[in-house]
């Protein structure tokens, strides 16, 4: 069996943590096991859909390296739900209902008050053709429902949360289809599953109700149900469910330079009873990937960790992966220099611009004005095709008796205007001996 996910998110707003844990799920999901990843656009609901959203949401992907290996879209679909629909309007498993919401609602506040559930009481399967037709003739359109059958409850193995079991009788009949035709989430989702052979749903736990809905539905359809794996939700690091994350999208974690290898890396392992391994590659992520080390509680999100993986991921990028990202004429050379001291990618710039100058070095006085100007001296004299960096400072060590921060740091304030950075070793030779002599001279 070919194993197939999919991802729907609906085009009504860009990626954000939750639904980019959904996608990347998904996506492991198939590549682990050699299977097909396809991305679903949701966009039944034509006046929240936007274009510009689709086209985000495939530019997303491909920036987390999620790329689908096929794209439906829902709208282009609507002539097969009309035919399920069809179907099962005439097998009576989908039924007209006529009541406005504020009946809806008027009924489900009688019935809590008589501390009943607010289950649908199915008043509509009980009118008569008759009546229909007397509603119909006074412009009254009908919304649809599914009628769930409440013989038998409904039973799943979620490849997260273990056995689960549904009483169909404690669920309201769910509206598929609104009065003015469009179509709500739940039925459309279950065709398509369905014709598109999936075989596992990856998704987060807040569809775990409508999953024993579905579950129905595939069995009206004549299909199988897929697998399911219903992943818990993502709290923020306060341990709620945050506004942030719901908001957090792959633009704003892009701009603040968190590189995709990051978000992969951390939300392949969050919520699992594995480490985080900060990894460019996904190889090692999908070897361990298994929905059965998924806990159940819900897993913290914490940007400052995500920075923290960020920043080791950096630290393994090779010169050809970011190459093009970096000011020109930064080498492989200068890259490795200065990648061990990134916290973003962004900050080579500024390393970069160390090594160009002008740096804005303090003045120094007294002492070590003259340690700067017997270093300058120094400097002019040793061998620069050759480790640069230890012959000055061995030289120096031995005609000053300096040693430590007094030997090192003043060398490195005045060559970079910093106190911290790159190890001088890998800085000095690119700096190079005129910048260098200059900025000691100028110390
Ligand atoms: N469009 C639905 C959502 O974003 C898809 C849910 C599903 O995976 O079935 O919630």
């Amino acid at each position: 069996m070919t194993i197939v996910t999919r991802f729907a998110p609906s085009p009504t707003g860009r990626l954000h943590v939750g639904n980019i844990r959904t996608a990347l799920f998904n996506w492991m999901w198939a590549r682990a096991n050699g299977g097909r990843f396809l991305l679903r656009i949701d966009d039944t609901d034509a006046a929240r859909s936007e274009e510009r959203f689709v086209a985000a949401i495939r530019e997303d992907l491909a920036w987390l390296g999620l790329a689908p290996d096929d794209e439906v879209r829902q709208s282009d679909r609507f002539a097969l739900y009309q035919a399920r629909f069809d179907a099962l309007v005439a097998a009576g498993r989908i039924y007209p209902a006529y009541e406005t919401s504020q009946e809806l609602d008027l009924k489900r506040k009688v019935q809590l008050g008589r501390g009943l559930p607010p289950i649908y009481d199915r008043a509509a399967l009980a009118l008569s053709d008759a009546d229909r037709a007397r509603l119909e003739a006074d412009g009254v359109r009908p919304h649809w429902r599914f009628r769930l059958d409440h013989d038998a409850p409904v039973e799943w193995d979620d490849l997260v949360r273990g056995p689960q079991r549904f009483d169909p009788a404690t669920m309201s009949d769910p509206v598929i289809r609104r009065a003015d035709g469009s179509w709500l989430y739940m039925l459309p989702s279950a065709i398509d599953d369905v014709d598109l052979g999936i075989t596992h749903v990856v998704r987060g736990e807040d569809h775990v109700a409508n999953t024993a809905l579905q579950i129905q539905m595939f069995a009206a359809l004549g299909g199988t149900p897929p697998a399911f794996a219903h992943a818990a939700l993502l709290t923020g690091a306060e341990g709620k469910l945050s506004k942030r994350l719901g908001s957090l999208g792959v633009d704003e974690l892009r701009a603040g330079g968190i590189e995709p290898q990051a978000i992969r890396a951390l939300l392949a392992r969050l919520g699992t009873s594995d480490p985080v391994e900060p990894t460019p590659e996904m190889t090692p992520l999908l070897a361990g990937f298994d929905f059965a080390r998924f806990g159940r509680a819900p897993a913290r999100f914490d940007e400052g960790e995500l920075a923290q993986v960020n920043a080791r991921i950096i630290h393994q990028l090779p010169y050809a992966a970011v190459a093009d990202r970096l000011p020109a004429g930064m080498d492989a050379r200068a890259w490795e220099a200065v990648r061990p001291n990134l916290s973003t990618l962004a900050e080579a710039a500024d390393w970069w611009q160390v090594i160009e100058g002008p740096v804005d070095a303090a003045a120094v006085e007294g002492e070590d004005a003259e340690y700067l100007a017997a270093a300058a001296e120094a400097a002019a004299s040793v061998d620069w095709s050759d480790a640069p960096w230890h012959a000055l400072t061995a030289r120096l060590k031995a005609a000053t008796g300096r040693k430590g921060k007094a030997l090192f740091l003043p060398l490195r304030r005045a060559l970079t205007g910093r106190d911290h950075g790159p190890d001088m070793a890998a800085l000095l030779p690119l700096i190079g001996r005129d910048r260098a002599l200059a900025r000691l001279r100028q110390g």
